[in-house]
């Protein structure tokens, strides 16, 4: 039946992400098996602790973007406030920001907007959006975070002066394992989009070679709190 194809192909989507996660995890762990085994043999040397905390963070960074597949039985809709959510994802990122010498600005509306959603899993979403922003500007740059809000839609804009993309590779954004980076895995705009998507809501890209990249995601206003599209998700357990 269509049900059961349905559910084979999710079970071939998380093996194979079960593999990448893995593999990702793997690599930073020898480093610090190494350097742990060269401490306990007294050879101490003071920059191994900063590339131990290095690899550490580097399996917080992977595990944090794939919260959505590690719980998916805390997934529940409810009103969320999305001021709140940015600012608490921009503190979470701020270290990473200040150390690559990235100002955010906010760009936000005095009222609050609310959105019926899965707060762990818009968070999610926005985590992996502004940490590709700050890849994108090895140099340092500016990011502006911006919250529209009309009768129809809410959207929220991320804006980089990065590095940009060529058109070709802005088409296979959200495809998994495509990355440009030595240390990227390609999933965490497959894990948004896929989030976007279960919130009924739509992604636009722009971007230009050497000028940087503007991911717009909008959400309808009125599917606020339409029951139907909250099924989505919590079939997932
Ligand atoms: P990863 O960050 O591990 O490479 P993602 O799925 O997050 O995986 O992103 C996939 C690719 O999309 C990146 O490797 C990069 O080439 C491109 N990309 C995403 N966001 C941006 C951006 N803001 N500026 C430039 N390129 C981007
Ligand atoms: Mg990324």
């Amino acid at each position: 039946t269509e049900e059961t194809l349905r559910k084979t192909e999710k079970l071939a989507m998380i093996g194979q992400l079960a593999a990448g996660f893995a593999h990702e995890i793997r690599n930073p762990l020898t480093t610090i098996r190494g350097f742990v085994q060269l401490l306990s043999a007294n050879e101490i040397e003071p920059n191994y602790a900063s590339t131990i905390l290095d690899e550490i963070d580097r399996i917080n960074f992977i595990v944090s973007e794939f919260m959505v597949f590690a719980k998916p039985h805390q997934i529940y809709f409810s009103d969320c406030n999305i001021k709140s959510i940015l600012t608490s994802v921009v503190k979470f990122i701020e270290p990473e920001a200040i150390m690559k010498n990235v100002k955010i600005k906010y760009h936000f509306p005095a009222e609050d907007v609310v959105i019926y959603g899965e707060k762990n899993q818009l968070q999610q979403v926005f985590l992996n959006i502004i940490k590709n922003s700050i890849e994108a500007m090895p140099t340092g740059g500016k990011i502006d975070i911006m919250i529209e809000r009309t009768d129809q839609n809410i959207s929220i804009t991320i804006k980089d002066n990065g590095i940009g993309m060529e058109s070709d590779q802005v088409k296979k954004l959200g495809e998994p394992f495509f990355t440009t980076k030595q240390d990227g895995n390609g999933l965490g705009l497959m894990v948004s989009y896929k989030i976007i998507q279960n919130h009924k809501g739509s992604v636009d890209v722009k971007s230009k070679s050497n000028n940087g990249t503007t991911f717009k995601i909008t959400f309808k206003t009125q599917l606020n709190k339409d029951k139907t599209y909250s099924s989505n998700i919590t079939e997932n357990e």
